[in-house]
């Protein structure tokens, strides 16, 4: 393709005399190459005239084009060691200006968002949307949870070393080739033949404007669904812990045999839900009553490491031995214990006298007799309740709609345990048996509850913490 034909071709494209352009290009894809690199760029700003602007992106791996722009003597570059540009042409100055002030490479104040402000447009000339740049923007303005600081420094014309950090950075990985169809069919993407390669044009206002729309309704818009992406499952996770921290006044935890068996297990699994508080009722396949007070103590060392907070111990019966829960309370400073209900007031006593939060949990038992001892064990201590949904259903009450209502015990809610079962004792995924596990979610919540939620918590659940946090997640959805 000569550079002549080149011309009326990005003409017939759609680029006009005044154009604000930012191109993203693979040189090879014209094919016949009759026409050098730099008549190619010739051809682009012979069409956009004096008026026009061509904007190339200067950073990662260069085109061909790229590098005859930014060596091009008219050049202008931004000042910044990354995300930076270069630009020919009428705007050129005023686009790549203050690129280093910005608090964002992307957003506020950055070039792309002069470009779209201007009217202007993005090109990718036989390259897909996984090259344009300008989603960055969207990301940038939108704030994604996933996003994180990046530092970098570059030198002054003076010659001097200057380095600075950019807020909301992108991560490692993002899926922009999805998003091409959105543009087509909003109707402000033309796609044109120019050579051998397709040349697309986009309005970048009216692409930012529709990306955060999109990004308003779902935050993980631009992340892939590969779970085999390692980027992507943990960008999904800072999603999903922003959300709980952000919009709910719960704490979300996960009992750690719904977690895994091994600590670093266990750790691996949390973060890639976005989980941070952590319910340890068993190790290793056993009651963590079996575990050595330096084991427990190392364990919960490794946790904290990780970012990992311990809701609580937990034990599936009241302990025989008061000393020896206590002495790993203690090594592991762990300051709240969640047991069944006694029948006597030795353990509570022990807890009090050692500072430790009682948590008591219905266990197999009616709410009637279980609101009697409640209340006189809270006469006497202060103690919260964990409401156990699975053992109200093992005691044949309807958990929401009968075991709700006892009064005392409610009030001093300090947890509900996020599990479910069907009347004849099968462990389900939530709102599959007959646990009433949403009416109870959604009551906590009208009343603001500040105290956990733990998926797993005291009775099995049939499937893995992933799945557990899914379904969790599908039942806020539909609330
Ligand atoms: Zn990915």
């Amino acid at each position: 393709m000569s550079s002549r034909k080149l011309v009326s071709a990005l003409r017939q494209a759609g680029l006009r005399a005044g154009d604000i352009v930012l191109l993203h290009s693979s040189f090879l894809s014209l094919g016949d190459l009759a026409c050098s690199p730099e008549s190619a760029v010739d051809a682009f700003l012979q069409v956009l005239g004096k008026k026009g602007t061509l904007i190339v992106p200067i950073f990662g791996a260069l085109g061909i084009l790229t590098e005859v722009v930014k060596k091009h003597p008219e050049a202008v570059l931004s000042d910044v060691p990354l995300g930076n540009i270069a630009a020919i042409g009428f705007k050129a100055k005023e686009i790549c200006a203050d690129h280093w002030q910005c608090e964002t490479v992307h957003g506020e104040g950055s070039p792309y968002l002069k470009i779209a402000e201007l009217g202007g447009l993005v090109c990718l000339l036989g390259v897909d949307q996984d090259r344009n740049t300008s989603l960055h923007s969207a990301e940038a303005l939108l704030r994604l949870p996933y996003l994180s600081d990046k530092t970098a420094s570059a030198s002054t014309p003076d010659g001097k070393t200057r380095s600075k950090t950019w807020k909301f950075f992108p991560g490692p990985h993002r899926d922009f080739i999805g998003l091409d169809r959105y543009f087509r069919q909003a109707g402000i993407m033309q796609a044109t033949r120019v050579g051998n390669a397709v040349l697309r044009l986009i309005k970048a206002k009216e692409m930012l404007q529709l990306c955060q729309e999109l990004g308003a309704k779902d935050p993980a818009f631009v992340l892939c669904d590969n779970p085999a992406c390692a980027d992507c499952v943990r960008q999904r996770a800072a999603i999903f812990q922003d959300r709980i921290e952000q919009q709910e006044s719960f704490k979300l935890a996960a009992s750690a045999r719904l977690a895994g068996n091994y600590v670093p297990e266990i750790i691996d699994k949390l973060h890639g839900c976005g989980l941070k508080y952590l319910e340890l009722d068993f190790l290793q396949g056993r009651s963590i009553i079996n575990l050595s007070p330096e084991k427990l103590q190392a364990a919960v060392a490794e946790f904290s490491a990780a970012g990992i907070n311990i809701s609580a111990l937990r034990l599936e019966f009241v302990p025989g031995d008061p000393e020896k829960i206590l002495a790993l309370l203690e090594a592991a400073d762990i300051k709240r214990l969640i047991m069944p209900l006694p029948h006597d007031t030795e353990m509570l006593d022990a807890l009090a006298e050692n500072r430790i939060d009682s948590a008591l949990s219905n266990s197999v038992e009616g709410s009637a007799g279980c609101k009697r001892r409640f209340v006189s064990l809270a006469a006497k201590f202060a103690c919260s309740a964990v409401f156990n949904p699975v053992n109200f259903v093992r005691a044949n009450e309807k958990p929401f709609l009968q075991s709700w209502r006892i009064g005392r015990f409610i009030k001093n809610i300090g947890q509900l345990d996020i599990v479910d079962a069907t009347w004849n004792l099968c462990s389900t995924r939530l709102a599959r048996g007959n646990a009433e596990i949403k009416e109870l979610i959604s009551i906590l919540r009208c009343h603001h509850f500040s105290g956990f939620f733990t998926l797993g918590g005291g009775a099995v659940y049939p499937g893995d913490l992933k799945q557990a946090v899914q379904d969790f997640s599908d039942l806020l959805d539909n609330m």
